[in-house]
């Protein structure tokens, strides 16, 4: 009998199929609503293999209701939607989605850079809005790329690769991460510093991160009073390591310049919510990934690793 499989969100047919050749599928059919919770504790109790998102909460409650559950399977490389620990005691092998992702999401953390920094979204809306009368010397003025100071906190894949992308913009780029890299150190010419000096001397702060206990709110009132009040705060991580209350207050205070912020602490966001009220903030629904190669791309390896998972084979990204 073929292990079955369970994905928690409509996929194209063509990776469907290839699951298909070794597992009975069954997959929730809509594009743009997530799967309820009760279909999924529902289903959860028969399954071998779960393909997910990261918009699934894989707790231990949902976890104890499973007896065949051997692999899951998320299509992200962030797995902070998914209790490890839980899934570790209950033998279950997790797998993710690292490196394919690295250099879109690392475009979108540049666009998003820039489109803060000179103001993009504004700008356009000027326009569109008929504001536009004529050409002034101060009118929608920004904050230089070329020669800024970027630093970078996490100098994991998208970090090197976001660093990368600065030093063509003539930047300086500083970084901290919790481990030195003086190999990258070497070959990109960047510098580690301890956090307070990356607080103080960056006029972009990049949060690349992955969200876990440690991270949550490592950005918060205390750390965002250090930075310049011409610092611009850009995180393409998760939303939790941003404090949003205290980014809010420092946006309104002036203590910072702007934010540009593709993820966030719930999501999606409530169009209320104060932060997006901000002229100064630019904010986008979690795209940093979205490219049609590297969204297709991650679908084929998170089969991949279900696949292989559930046929005794070493799936190629095992995050335990
Ligand atoms: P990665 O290669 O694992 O890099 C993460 C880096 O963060 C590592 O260098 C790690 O240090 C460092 N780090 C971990 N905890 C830290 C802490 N407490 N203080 C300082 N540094 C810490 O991951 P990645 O592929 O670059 O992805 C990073 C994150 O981006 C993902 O976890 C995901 O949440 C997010 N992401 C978002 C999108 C999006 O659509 N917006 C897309 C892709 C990824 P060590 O080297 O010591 O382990």
């Amino acid at each position: 009998m073929k292990p079955k499989v369970y994905i928690t969100r409509k996929i194209p047919n063509s990776i469907v199929e290839k699951i298909e050749y070794t597992c009975d599928v069954e997959m929730w059919e809509e594009e743009n609503t997530p799967v309820p919770r009760e279909v999924l504790e529902n289903k959860i109790q028969e399954i071998d293999g779960l393909f997910c998102l990261l918009t699934e909460t894989i707790d231990e409650e949902l976890l104890e209701k499973a007896s065949n559950l051997k692999v899951i399977s998320n299509m992200a490389v962030g797995y902070n939607n998914i209790d490890i620990e839980a899934a570790k005691r209950k033998g279950i092998t997790v797998t993710n989605t690292p490196g394919i992702l690295t250099d879109t999401t690392a475009d979108l953390t540049f666009a998003l850079l820039m489109a803060t920094a000179r103001r993009l979204v504004e700008s356009s809306d000027y326009l569109q809005k008929e504001e536009w009368e004529t050409w002034s010397p101060m009118q929608l003025t920004g904050q230089d790329i070329h020669g800024a100071t970027l630093g970078i906190i996490g100098m994991g894949r998208i970090g090197e690769a976001v660093a990368k992308r600065a030093l063509g913009f003539d930047m300086k780029v500083i970084y901290h991460n919790r481990s030195r890299k003086p190999d990258i150190e070497e070959k990109l010419h960047i510098t580690f510093v301890e956090m307070e000096e990356l607080l103080q001397s960056s006029d972009f702060l990049c949060v690349l991160t992955p969200y876990t206990k440690e991270t949550h709110h490592l950005i918060s009132k205390e750390e965002l009073s250090i930075m310049k009040n011409t610092a611009i705060l850009i995180n393409t991580a998760r939303g939790g390591i941003v404090d949003e209350q205290a980014l809010y207050q420092a946006l309104v205070n002036k203590d910072i310049w702007a934010a540009g912020l593709d993820v966030f602490e719930e999501e999606p966001i409530p169009v209320t919510h104060p932060l997006l009220s901000l002229q100064n903030v630019v904010s986008l629904p979690h795209i940093g990934s979205a490219s049609v190669k590297t969204r297709l791309k991650m679908c084929e390896v998170a089969a991949e690793n279900l696949t292989k998972g559930l046929n005794n084979e070493k799936p190629k990204h095992v995050v335990i």
